[in-house]
């Protein structure tokens, strides 16, 4: 069995870069595990058509090296998947990553030996390799949702799921299209399916508030400006709560006059994107702010959608705005004044079975040839515990996250020594820029780890005690946010019948979040210890 300082389990955003930081700056004797045949993590297995990135090109990018940085140009201001996927090749091959990447090893179980401090790694192929460190880059949002709907095997058509969507794009010309969510994903695929196919189905159970991301493309201009505001971009994104290239509003809503305020939420709306939720300060903390956002989505619905019963549907929220993920869009409501589009409300009847034909609802049959599930991910903690993990003493992490996941910082697990976690759950993560989060943690794995070969440690492990405080901090961070009153949402595993049901990303910001993090290792990693064997 083949020996490594350190395995890491995924080739995307994340592990590419850990990747790159521990051979090349600690010299590191490191290896990829990846379970696909390319490198990308979820923007290789999200290939479905409209799959694009909410955050700006010039923002969703590694910053760690400015030559890198300008040595690709993004054509439009929101990258799609084939474009990040080739800017993930192109960063790969360019720091000359692949040869330490192994593709198509799924990991099935990760078994730590206390008595030698190894931990084994075993891959669904049958191969099974060992290492010091593990670091767990497997991505938030990896393990797909696939809801049981009944007698699956009796349809006659085909089932694709957009986080698993396949290699060879599959036609839907002149075919009967269902898509059942109306999430982030779903908002995109649906008008770019609707454009083809014969017929779309929409089945939507929760109508969600979309902003228009306001796409376009990118002229050398605009690409040479992006080059030139590097830093400036850099610092915007350390500062903000969520890594984004912008700043924080610091007026409330409800405190701005009506003309005032719809200027501005007008200003926000032409300019397109996820800065619209940061037009007001205090849109997430109270209730006749949010309200203010809420109607002004509405209206815009109502104003796009010819059919007043549809656009009613679109716009029957029971969540307040931004307390679930607020996903962007293009020509998404414009989508249902077209004639071979309809609007089906599963929350008043409901999905009962596929039938041979089609799917089954409590009032009706609609008559399919394929059916698109644009219904998310167990996320967070699904691929983690998909993969057997055991620590310390044989402890599984199912049985140790039983109540939901504990972690010191989202980084670390009590009784898992020398296992890390890329954006794990207790980290910011999900609300934030993903690549800004990513360098964060994989720096800091980083340091970790030279610290601990400098002072010739063998394990480092979070400390019970550190972890109950940190997922205290968690709590307190999201006490009087929203994102506790989208009951279903998947920041709080209401989207998993069999998940616990707590809030699962630190809410408190990735700019403070860095500091709470800087100020731990400064302090020689307060909350972990570490442990020397008696070779040393
Ligand atoms: P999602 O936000 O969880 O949405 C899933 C949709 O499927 C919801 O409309 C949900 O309805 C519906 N659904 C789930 N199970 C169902 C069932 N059993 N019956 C009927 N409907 C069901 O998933 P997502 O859209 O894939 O997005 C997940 C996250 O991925 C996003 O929030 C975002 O962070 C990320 N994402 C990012 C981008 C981007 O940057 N471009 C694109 C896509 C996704 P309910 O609301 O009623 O539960």
């Amino acid at each position: 069995m083949e020996h490594f300082d350190a395995i890491i389990i995924g080739a995307g955003f994340a592990g590419l870069y850990q990747l790159h930081i521990l051979r090349d700056r600690l010299g590191l004797k490191v290896k990829v595990l990846e379970k696909a045949d390319g490198v990308g993590g979820t923007w290789y297995w999200n290939r479905y058509p409209g799959a694009r990135c909410d955050t700006e090109s010039k923002a969703y990018s590694y910053y760690f090296s400015k030559d890198l940085y300008e040595a690709w140009d993004w054509s439009e201001r929101y990258p799609t998947q084939p474009e990040i996927e080739r800017y993930l090749n192109f960063v790969c091959d360019k720091l000359n990553l692949r040869k330490d990447i192994q593709f198509k090893s799924e990991v099935s179980d990760l078994i730590y030996s206390e008595k030698n401090n190894i931990w084994s790694i075993q891959l669904k192929n049958g191969n099974k390799v060992s290492a010091k460190y593990v670091i767990a880059a497997v991505g938030c949002l990896s393990f797909t949702n696939k809801p049981e709907i009944p007698n699956e095997k009796i349809f006659n058509g085909e089932i694709y799921h957009t986080g698993n969507w396949p290699q060879k794009n599959p036609t839907f010309q002149n075919k009967r299209v269902g898509i059942i969510g109306t999430g982030s994903t779903g908002i995109q695929v649906i008008p770019e399916v609707a454009k083809i196919a014969k017929k779309l189905t929409v089945f939507q159970r929760t109508p969600n508030y979309s902003v228009p991301a306001k796409n376009h493309k990118l002229t050398k201009s605009d690409q040479l400006n992006a080059n030139k505001e590097f830093e400036k971009l850099e610092q915007l994104m350390l500062h903000h709560r969520g890594g984004h290239p912008w700043t924080h509003s610091n007026i409330s809503a409800k405190d701005t006059n009506e003309i005032k305020r719809n200027e501005l939420y007008e200003r926000a709306w032409e300019n397109g994107g996820l800065s619209f939720r940061d037009t007001f300060s205090d849109l997430s903390i109270n209730n006749e702010s949010n309200e203010t956002a809420s109607n002004f989505i509405k209206e815009k619905i109502k104003n796009i959608v010819n059919d007043s019963k549809t656009a009613n549907l679109l716009t029957n929220f029971d969540h307040p705005f931004g307390s679930k993920r607020p996903p962007i869009d293009t020509n998404y409501y414009e989508t249902f004044n077209r004639k071979n589009v309809n609007l089906i409300d599963i929350r008043e009847n409901p999905i009962i079975s596929f039938t041979k034909n089609g799917i089954q609802t409590s009032n009706d049959e609609y008559e399919l040839d394929a059916l698109i599930l644009a219904t998310g991910f167990d996320a967070l903690t699904g691929t983690l515990l998909n993969m057997k993990i055991k620590g310390r003493k044989n402890i599984t992490l199912n049985e140790y996250w039983k109540a939901g996941p504990l972690t010191n910082l989202g980084l670390s697990i009590p009784n898992f020594p020398n296992l890390f976690l890329i954006t794990g759950p207790g980290s910011p993560a999900v609300l934030t820029n993903m690549p800004r989060a990513i360098e964060q943690h994989a720096e800091w794995i980083s340091d970790c780890i030279k610290f601990m070969i400098i002072n010739e440690n063998d394990t480092i492990e979070a400390t019970q005690l550190s972890a109950e405080t940190w997922i205290e901090s968690v709590y307190e961070a999201v006490k009087g946010n929203f994102f506790l009153s989208a009951k279903h949402s998947w920041y709080l595993g209401g989207n998993i019948p069999e998940k616990p049901k707590v809030f699962i990303p630190y809410a408190g910001g990735l700019d403070k979040y860095r500091q709470i993090c800087d100020a731990v290792s400064k302090s020689d990693y307060n909350g972990f210890v570490f442990t020397k064997s008696l070779n040393n």
